[in-house]
């Protein structure tokens, strides 16, 4: 029996991915893993080297439960065959010696180094854009946030600024000697939101679209992936591993919250998810209080237990004007509340051994 995922349990011989570990034999060279990885090739499957291993690893792409390991074990120079348990080896723990670091611009994020992302919900105008770039700027963020491509529930909801939001949005993020991230909806888009975003958003609606994760996957860009709202954690780390499948090793994960039955807030934040996933998986995992709760009051509480909770970083709503705001007012902090908040969070980042992932070049 092999266990796959967390969920169930199959039998082989079923056509489940099943992904698996071919430990190379301690001695084994460049040359001699990249004849392995020609057979493996030959054989139909794809192998991945496995960062930093030692004996090296290699992980088989494209096993199922009908594959025979007896294939692999027969190859010289491979030691083992472990069936791996998981169905995404790219973005499991296994796949790399200790945690990812994500460089977005000049910023690491992860392995340490924790990031604050800031901005409006959505890109309005570019005086209040510049605001609130300058504030959270100010107040310690090292990350712009702001949508351009808005999804919104309601067909009547302000939908965004389209490319004229994407181009305030790079030009305050290059004003202040901020990365700017920003939402992409569509496959068709990726190339135009890279043409201004340092790290491009597959936001929480979109988080199952295949055909966008490849594309953002084979962009160059990182991505942000947010939880689906009812997306379970090896959803999540499944949708990882597609953009990875498609060239993007560089991901950083967002609990931003799951559907509830209680309506006091927007969402249930899963805070729990945090060291889950972080247990599974080696990339970053950063927290959105703002969509989790919905309520500007309850976003510092949520932000200081993210950090304790072993998050790489949080993505706040900031507006000046909360009322005004076009999108998401209810849950947005002024701009004092936030720099408020940053201060607070600053011993807690401390505390978890980490340190603020901060812009190296000279501010604005
Ligand atoms: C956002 O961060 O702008 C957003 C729309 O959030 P989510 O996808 O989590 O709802
Ligand atoms: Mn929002």
């Amino acid at each position: 029996m092999i266990r796959v995922g967390t969920r169930f349990t199959v039998s082989p011989p079923f056509a489940i991915p099943t992904p698996l570990i071919l430990v190379l034999q301690a001695g084994a060279d460049r040359a001699a893993r990249d004849r392995i990885v020609r057979r493996v090739e030959e054989l139909g499957f794809r192998a991945s080297p496995v960062e930093g291993a030692s004996p090296p690893v290699l992980c088989v792409l494209g096993a199922d439960g009908r594959t025979d390991p007896s294939l692999f074990r027969a190859l010289p120079g491979v030691e083992r065959v472990i069936p791996l348990g998981k169905p995404y080896p790219l973005v499991s723990r296994e796949s790399r010696r200790g945690d990812a670091a994500v460089a977005v611009r000049d910023l690491r994020i992860g392995a340490g180094s924790f990031v604050t992302i800031a901005g409006p919900c959505a890109v309005e105008d570019r005086e209040t854009t510049f605001a609130i770039a300058r504030a959270v700027r100010d107040a310690g963020a090292a990350v712009l946030r702001g949508g351009a491509f808005k999804p919104r529930s309601s067909p009547y909801a302000f939908r965004g600024l389209g490319e004229e939001g994407l181009r305030i949005l790079a030009e305050a993020g290059g004003e202040f000697g901020l990365a700017v991230v920003t939402e992409v909806m569509e496959a068709r888009d990726v190339g135009l939101v890279s043409r201004y975003a340092d790290l491009l958003q597959v936001g929480s609606r979109n988080m199952q679209n295949y055909a966008l994760l490849a594309e953002v996957g084979r962009s160059g860009k990182p991505v942000l992936l947010k939880r689906g709202m009812a997306a379970t954690i090896e959803d999540l780390l499944l949708s990882a591993e597609h953009v990875a499948e498609a060239g993007g090793r560089d991901v950083i994960l967002c609990e931003r919250g799951v559907r509830g039955f209680d309506d006091a807030t927007r969402n249930l934040l899963d805070l729990a998810a945090v060291p889950a996933l972080k247990r599974l998986t080696p990339l970053p995992v950063i927290v959105d209080p703002s969509h989790a709760t919905g309520r500007a009051e309850l976003v510092a509480p949520m932000a200081k237990a993210a950090v304790c909770a072993g998050a790489d970083g949080v993505m706040i709503e900031v507006h000046p004007a909360p009322d005004r705001a076009k999108s998401d007012g209810r849950q947005a902090l002024l701009p004092e509340a936030f720099a408020a908040l940053l201060r607070d969070l600053g011993p807690l980042v401390a505390l978890e051994g980490k340190t603020l992932a901060e812009p190296s070049r000279v501010r604005a």
